[in-house]
């Protein structure tokens, strides 16, 4: 009989708990009894479908966006859709675009069989080039979409001077932005009609897929609504064909309970931004990445806080974080001239530099709003070691 060997047991080494790129929970639990009360009403009110919440939710957003109309609807890309429907968008016409951005801003354009037209990016912040959209204007030209990325506004003078001067439409997409302001007017009140969206991770996230067109123009504002509702005016009397896209009283019921908390998390958000800039804001970690730029009267609502890595090393500075369980993301690592989807359209390797640089560069780090002091120091920590080491291996 052999003596039963103990197994030796592993040293047990304290793992910090991982810091996440973004949660969610920690956002909506401590608003769980009001989201609840709030849905319960809808349910014991059977109103689904257009009911009480959903005008207030749209006089709110309205109220922020500085506009008089906001439209309810399913979904930030269904806002991009039917308010492309809404100006008669369709094949032969052509809407310019940045190739930097989510998917659904050109799916959009797409969907309707008119043909995006991508123009590069400006390096600093990310956004729309007017130089590069004013080359692209061409007469097939009907609108422009710029996108407010990462929270924050496009040029949105110099858009505006391209679209009078060439009779064109501007669309925002404000999808990542909703709050934040350009030359003091807020975003969604900058172009004919805005676009927001109520995705779970953007700054004003609902419970589910939800969004809004934002617009100063009553008619146009009937019209939005008309189209969402299959071009049916009265019920059963249909003047366009549109489609079924609205936002449930359910996702209006929960959105309003963090309406009035928006103002609050974007002060969180902004603080951490200024706590990260202040961390890497030394030689060391210069040489190693770049951290993001508010233009002039662009203050930004972080939706994300966006480094740049040169030379090669952002993989492995993500990869650096991931080791130490620390949440980061690449938005977006294939811009959309890229696309297989989009090779029709016959875009090349090298045709918009800018926007192929910035996906090979960029990582997002975490700046959601309840981010605690000690999980972004631990973010910080670990970026300025990553540096510090890339900075030994230069040297060897
Ligand atoms: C999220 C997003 C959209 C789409 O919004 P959904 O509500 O997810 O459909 C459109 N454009 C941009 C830039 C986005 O970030």
């Amino acid at each position: 009989m052999t003596t039963p060997t103990v197994p030796l047991k592993p040293q047990a080494t304290p793992q910090p708990a991982p810091v996440p790129l973004l949660d969610i929970n920690r956002q909506n639990q401590p608003l769980r009894d009001e989201i609840l009360a709030a849905i319960t009403e809808v349910v014991d009110s059977g109103a689904f479908l257009k009911g009480p919440a959903v005008r207030q939710l749209e006089a709110e957003v309205a109220q922020m966006c500085g506009v008089d109309h906001a439209v309810g609807c399913a979904s930030g890309s269904d806002a991009l859709l039917v308010a492309l429907m809404a100006l008669e968008i369709g094949p032969g016409d052509e809407v310019i675009l940045p190739s930097f951005t989510f998917f659904a801003t050109a799916g959009a354009v797409s969907r309707l069989g008119a043909t995006p037209v991508f123009a590069d990016i400006l390096p600093d912040t990310f956004n729309l080039d007017p130089a590069d959209v004013a080359r692209r204007v061409t007469r097939a030209t009907k609108a422009i979409i710029p996108v407010h990325l990462f929270g924050q506004s496009a040029d949105m003078d110099a858009i505006n001077a391209i679209a009078a001067d060439n009779g064109l439409t501007v669309i925002e997409d404000a999808a990542q932005a909703i709050g934040a302001t350009y030359q003091g007017h807020p975003i969604g009140s900058l172009g004919r009609m805005g676009c927001i969206s109520f995705y779970p991770t953007k700054n004003l996230g609902g419970m589910g897929d939800g969004g809004m067109i934002t617009t100063n123009d009553p008619e146009l504002a009937d019209r939005l609504r008309v189209f969402c509702d299959h071009g049916q005016e009265p019920r059963y009397y249909h003047h366009f064909v549109g489609l079924n896209s609205r936002l449930d009283t359910i996702q209006a019921a929960a959105l309003r309970v963090k309406v009035a908390k928006l103002a609050g998390y974007a002060e969180a958000r902004t603080r951490h931004a200024a706590r990260y800039d202040a961390a890497f804001d030394n030689s060391a970690i210069g040489a190693v990445l770049t951290t993001p730029i508010e233009a002039q009267g662009c203050p930004s609502v972080w939706n994300q806080y966006t480094v740049r890595v040169a030379e090669g090393r952002r993989d492995s500075l993500q990869h650096w974080l991931t080791e130490r369980k620390i949440g980061s993301a690449i938005y977006y690592p294939v811009p959309l001239h890229l696309q297989k989807c989009f090779a029709n359209l016959g875009y090349r390797r090298g045709d918009l530099p800018n926007t192929e640089r910035a996906a090979d560069e960029v990582l997002s780090l975490p700046i959601f709003p309840e981010l605690t002091h000690e999980e972004q120091g631990r973010v910080i920590d670990a970026v300025s070691a990553y540096a510090a080491f890339a900075t030994v291996r230069r040297a060897a």
